[in-house]
């Protein structure tokens, strides 16, 4: 049963000068993760995920994906092929070299974790001499810098908590 009495709850609506932490943020202690369908970097572990080969090579820098002698290359990687549903599939290095097919802008109403980084650019990624189109967030340049057909690398980076993910870089002009 709840307490009541002299425990009650009071609310306390905190203004925007209460709200700022004074200490950087970096040597902050990690926020707790947020819910897992909100999790941008899904959990690597190949104890949780039948992909962590793919997460194990972010981690050494390379950006793969898996392969069907079949039907040819997945985005994103699979552990069945969806066409053959053969799970005999090869972990291929991609190229990372590509151009931007379509790109948007978040300008508010970023995901949890990202709030800070509005405003910034996301994208459709057509990868040289594939036929994969990939979403990634963009980044190198201002949103209002990027142009459809821009050339763009793939690169791979640590966030905060030791794992590893990918987006594009726009080439500088
Ligand atoms: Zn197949």
């Amino acid at each position: 049963m709840a307490e009541s009495g002299s425990t009650r709850p009071t609310r306390t609506v905190a203004g925007p000068s209460s709200t700022a932490d004074p200490t950087p943020r970096a040597e902050r202690p990690p926020a707790a993760p947020p819910p897992f369908l909100l999790d941008f970097y899904p959990l690597e572990d190949a104890k949780f995920t039948r992909l962590s080969p793919f997460f194990d090579a972010l981690k050494e820098g390379r950006f793969t994906t898996t392969r069907c002698e079949r039907d040819g290359l997945h985005w994103p990687p699979r552990a069945v092929c969806p066409t053959c549903h053969t799970e005999e599939l090869v972990w291929v290095d991609l190229p990372t070299r590509g151009t931007i097919y379509a790109f948007s802008a978040v300008l508010a109403g970023a995901p949890i974790g990202m709030e800070s980084d509005v405003p910034f650019a996301v994208g459709l990624v057509d990868l040289e001499g594939t036929s994969l189109r990939i979403f990634s967030r963009i980044v190198g340049r201002a949103w209002t810098e990027l142009r459809v057909g821009q050339p763009v690398t793939v690169e791979t980076y640590r966030i905060p908590d030791g794992r590893a993910f990918f987006r594009v870089r726009a080439d500088a002009s």
